[in-house]
């Protein structure tokens, strides 16, 4: 631990790094660090404190850590780290309740759905290649990546970090987004594969207004049929959102950061009665545009502009290169930019 701390003084320059005795947290917050200093050629601002602030947590016990401008300051929630592997056990337990209630046809959540995935049986082709059926409609990329280490979580727990058993729940909770996307917004998928595939659309399906003005539970079933086609006619399933969100096992750390170096940059005029103030956070839910930016990117980085500049920014820490809308408008909200950007 002394080392950790050494190292975290020396290297990144922060005066209180008290992380109690849990060295891997140590150091899992340093390797993370490193790797966005890296990432801003040395020029990335970093906090003063990294700390576990227990008592705060103890009354929010939800999240996972908090970020503090003032005191440039990072809080980790310890118990809610520690608790992962039960949390993904409860998850692969829900998971087979979840399963058995979508073969009887009773009621389920999006959450029901992506944990029945966890119920699904893998098959070797080799050490490499398995074989699943992945559940219609959803990011199938997402799903392989989630099956494979929960079976592989299933046989040995002890293979994985904390902070990849966080990352396995984060892909978890991704893919229960994307399902109520999918059955809360029926409507806005029609249009998109419209205006992405208007000679598909053309030939294939009726009128957008015949869509609009169906009963929800109708346009669902409208919605699937026509990925379904989609599917057959070009090969490709359709993904229903951005998935630059459970990057990486530094996710929770890097996302954290993202928004203490914007609170860090960006000033009170901003906050009060800018680009980031709670008016232009109702023009940015009211800019259909805008979200469907931010949804290239995550479900969550449509809540408000302060979480698409901290979902991006962690999408950048993982090095993905981002489109051009994206990068417009996280300069536009004032994220952290990258050296050479
Ligand atoms: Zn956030």
């Amino acid at each position: 631990m002394e080392e950790a701390v050494e190292f975290a003084k020396k290297h990144l320059g922060i005066n209180n790094f008290n992380l109690g005795d849990d060295v891997e947290m140590a150091n899992w917050v340093n390797e993370g660090l490193v790797q966005i200093s890296n990432r801003f050629k040395g020029k990335a601002q970093m906090p003063k404190n990294v700390i576990f602030d227990e008592k705060y947590f103890a009354k929010n016990s939800d999240a996972l850590a908090y970020h503090c401008a003032k005191n440039e300051t990072i809080a980790i929630n310890k118990a809610a780290f520690d608790g992962v592997y039960d949390k993904l056990n409860e998850f692969i337990k829900e998971g087979k309740i979840a399963a058995e209630k979508i073969r009887n046809n009773e009621p389920f959540t999006n959450l029901d759905l992506a944990r029945s995935l966890l119920n699904k049986e893998v098959k070797y082709i080799d050490a490499n290649h398995f074989a699943f059926k992945p559940l219609p409609y959803l990011d199938a990329d997402l799903q392989a990546s989630i099956v494979a280490k929960v079976d592989k979580f299933k046989q040995d727990p002890k293979m994985f970090s904390r902070f990849e058993v966080e990352n396995i729940i984060m892909q978890i909770q991704d893919l229960a987004a994307s399902g109520k996307r999918l059955f809360g917004e029926p409507l806005d998928i029609i249009k998109k594969i419209a205006e992405k595939n208007p000679d598909f659309f053309k030939t294939h399906c009726k009128e957008l207004s015949h869509y609009e003005n169906l009963p929800k539970k109708k346009q669902i079933t409208a919605c699937l049929k026509i990925m379904d086609e989609l599917g057959d006619e070009t090969g490709n399933l359709i993904t229903v959102q951005g998935s630059h969100r459970g990057v990486s096992k530094f996710g929770v750390l890097w996302h954290e950061m993202g928004h203490l170096l914007h609170d860090m940059n960006t000033s009170v005029k901003d906050k009060l009665w800018g680009r980031l103030s709670g008016k232009a956070k109702k023009t940015f839910l009211a800019d259909a545009e805008k979200l469907k930016t931010a949804g290239k990117i995550s479900w969550y980085a449509e809540e408000n502009p302060r979480e698409f500049v901290a979902e991006t920014f962690q999408a950048l820490c993982a090095g993905r290169k981002l489109p051009d809308d994206v990068m417009k408008m996280y300069e536009y909200y004032k994220g952290p930019m990258l050296p050479n950007m």
